[in-house]
């Protein structure tokens, strides 16, 4: 199936059960979107637009540390850019400090980091980067977590892998292959790690569905696992589906980290062939016919 007809056939399965579509957007602003980033944002935006659905922009920006304002700024001219509207989540750079970082959600994170407490999941790490070189960690069997500070809190995850997910955009069903390394949930810098902001961030905010690349294929799974362990069947039941990652000349995947083919020359340019290179690339008919972004909505459903 191709990524067309898959957006075409969730938008028309959300109608048909009258389900409230809410895509997000989540970028980090720890380096300048690619190409990548940009297409997932366009599929998450038609999904929703498909379904009467809303958008919401979620910055990923709990790791102050690496985010930069020239990041922040560069999301915002991209999605003008793209004119790729969004209902819910900050308007500019200062509404989101005001408002919508993530640090103004810690209280839901700590509650989410309390619930897997209460369940007994967690156990603390104190091993450093170098002696996880050197050793796997056994933390979890040494002592019962007491205190949150100065630790890694860590996510027990069971012996036996109980959770599938079908991927929504290619149908194959998803599972561990291998029992995963526990992951961390709660940094010793007293700052949620990202499985737990996303998990909480996604209830908070009501997502129904999400479009990520392939890479992000074991935490989708990760997620899935804590919270049906934490018994939050709200977020097990999140549509979560898969596209293929974007490929330089040399076959390497984009990353922001790798500085790899910035979208910031095409900003010069008219939108159209961006977003015609983009409808090719998800298999939609008559791309040369998509001048702006509403265009992708305009192709019959038939056509796939
Ligand atoms: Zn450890």
């Amino acid at each position: 199936m191709n990524l067309a007809t898959a957006i075409q056939q969730l938008s028309q399965e959300a109608i048909l059960k009258q389900q409230r579509v809410r895509t997000r957007l989540a970028p980090t602003p720890s380096g300048f979107l690619h190409q990548g980033n940009l297409y997932n944002f366009i599929l998450n935006w038609w999904l929703a637009r498909a379904a009467s659905g809303s958008v919401l922009l979620r910055i990923d920006d709990l790791d102050r540390q690496r985010v930069r304002t020239a990041y922040v700024d560069f999301i915002y001219r991209c999605l003008d850019w793209l004119e790729l509207d969004w209902d819910e989540g900050p308007g500019s750079p200062y509404d989101l400090n005001s408002q919508w970082s993530q640090e103004h959600r810690l209280p839901i994170y700590r509650a989410l980091l309390q619930r897997m407490q209460n369940y007994k999941l967690l156990y603390a790490c104190h091993c450093s980067r170098a002696s996880r070189s050197l050793k796997p960690c056994a933390c979890r069997y040494q002592e019962p977590l007491q205190q949150q500070k100065e630790a890694n809190i860590k996510l027990a995850m069971p012996e036996e892998m109980d959770i599938c997910d079908k991927d929504s955009v290619s149908g194959v069903l998803l599972r561990f292959q291998d029992k995963p390394e526990d992951p961390m949930v709660w940094k010793k810098n007293d700052t949620p790690a990202y499985h737990l902001a996303s998990v909480a961030d996604d209830l908070h905010f009501q997502v129904s569905h999400v479009i990520r690349g392939a890479d992000l294929i074991p935490s989708t799974l990760i997620q899935k696992q804590l919270a049906h362990l934490a018994n939050l069947p709200a977020f097990e039941e999140v549509s979560i589906g898969h596209h293929p990652l974007l490929h330089d000349a040399q076959g390497h995947k984009l990353s922001k980290s790798a500085g790899s083919r910035s979208v910031k020359p095409a900003l010069q340019e008219d939108p159209g062939s961006f977003l015609r290179a983009f409808a090719a690339w998800a298999g939609l008919p008559h791309a040369d016919q998509i001048q702006r972004i509403t265009d992708i909505l305009q192709i019959p459903v038939d056509k796939c």
